[in-house]
């Protein structure tokens, strides 16, 4: 399934309707709580003018752009963490997204009931991380049981264990999230890396039409400025217009967010950030049949990123060519890149980066 991204919040705040439009997917999007009961999946396509513009230098025949996952994850509402609603479904599926985009709805409608009677981004976003950073607690408090003893024995692992534990219990407690925990060594990553509170997050505003761009709603403002002090991205969207968008021809897309005065769609906004979020790097393969975009995660070396194309290209790696994404388009394509002295050979431990046009050489 490639990166994923769970789109969670709390009921009747815009995230089936953001979801279908995002995969033009038909599932419901309906005025009541719940009416996501299953977590939808959807491969949405990340928008990179590389591409194009890498295409038409090698008259390539199609354009396969590269695509992250999107996990419409139902419902969550105060007490989940405690089996509420559809609480324990709710918090496995963020269990097994890789980084999550909460949507919050800052937009005023009578018509869509708000779950807690009144708009108020921040204390949306509390009652859902307090109900993740209680269902890490209680797993963080199982842990501590389970290898109570062992520590208790002298056993240096378990200690060294326990003593993180007992920090991540500290922290939850405050109402601070697991991912604020000092992460310096592998005992203390691997401490967090299955709570629900230290998932990468972004925040996806949900906002009316009139504020999508121009003057920004009170709403809004203090989202950014809560969003800011943690250091993630908001990204404004207006779930209505986007469910519009989705609908026309793609040709007509381009006329109608002009008209709206948008630079690009929220979706591929979203596509992007969600992108970022993940920490991921695109390289390229290049040729007349096709430019072709695929992720890899930063630090990926040569051979596990011949890997996503096909795990024959990682067992039998040699080596890879590869030019840069600016000397590519600079030299005016590969044979001109390769001539001016572009094109570089590099082994095993070479670590790909965002706009690496790679050949791979490998052995059958
Ligand atoms: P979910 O429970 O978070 O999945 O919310 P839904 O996507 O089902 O939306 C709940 C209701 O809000 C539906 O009636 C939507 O049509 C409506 N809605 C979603 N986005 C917007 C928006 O941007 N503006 C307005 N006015 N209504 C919206």
């Amino acid at each position: 399934m490639g990166f994923t991204c769970g789109i969670i919040g709390l009921p009747n705040v815009g995230k089936s309707t953001i979801f279908n439009a995002l995969t033009s997917a038909k599932a419901q999007a309906a005025n009541f709580p719940f009416c996501t009961i299953e977590p939808n999946t959807g491969a949405v396509a990340v928008p990179d003018p590389r591409l194009q513009i890498l295409a038409d230098a090698a008259k390539s025949e199609k354009i396969i752009p590269t695509q992250i996952t999107f996990v419409d994850i139902a419902g969550l509402i105060r007490g989940a963490s405690k089996g509420e609603g559809l609480g324990n479904q709710f918090l496995g599926h963020i269990r097994s997204v890789d980084a999550v985009a909460h949507v919050v709805r800052c937009f005023d409608d009578e018509n869509v009931v708000h779950v807690d009677g009144k708009v108020d981004p921040l204390s949306d976003i509390d009652t859902i991380e307090t109900e993740l950073m209680l269902a890490d607690l209680d797993a963080v408090q199982k842990q501590m049981q389970k290898i109570e003893k062992l520590a208790k024995s002298g056993d240096k692992d378990a200690k060294l264990q326990m003593e993180v534990l007992v920090e991540i219990d500290a922290l939850l407690s405050k109402g601070e999230p697991a991912s604020s925990l000092d992460q310096s060594s592998e005992v203390r990553k691997a401490a967090i890396s299955n709570l629900l509170s230290a998932k990468p997050v972004m925040f996806v505003a949900n906002v009316a039409e009139e504020d999508l761009v121009g003057q920004q709603s009170p709403a809004l403002l203090a989202l950014k400025e809560f969003a800011a002090k943690r250091s993630s991205d908001v990204v404004v969207i207006c779930g209505k217009v986007e469910s519009e968008i989705a609908e026309l021809p793609l040709a007509e897309r381009a006329d109608y967010l002009e008209a709206l005065g948008l630079p690009c769609s929220g979706l591929d906004l979203m596509a992007i950030a969600g992108y970022k979020l993940l920490k991921l790097r695109t390289y390229f393969t290049v040729g007349p049949k096709e430019t072709h975009a695929w992720t890899v995660i930063g630090g990926t070396k040569g051979p596990q990123a011949a890997g996503v194309i096909h795990s024959d290209f990682e067992r039998g790696y040699i080596r890879a060519e590869v030019i840069g994404y600016e000397d590519f388009i600079r030299e005016g394509g590969e044979l001109k890149a390769k001539e001016a002295g572009k094109l570089r050979v590099e082994g095993k431990e070479y670590e790909v980066l965002d706009g690496d046009i790679m050949h791979f050489r490998f052995n059958v």
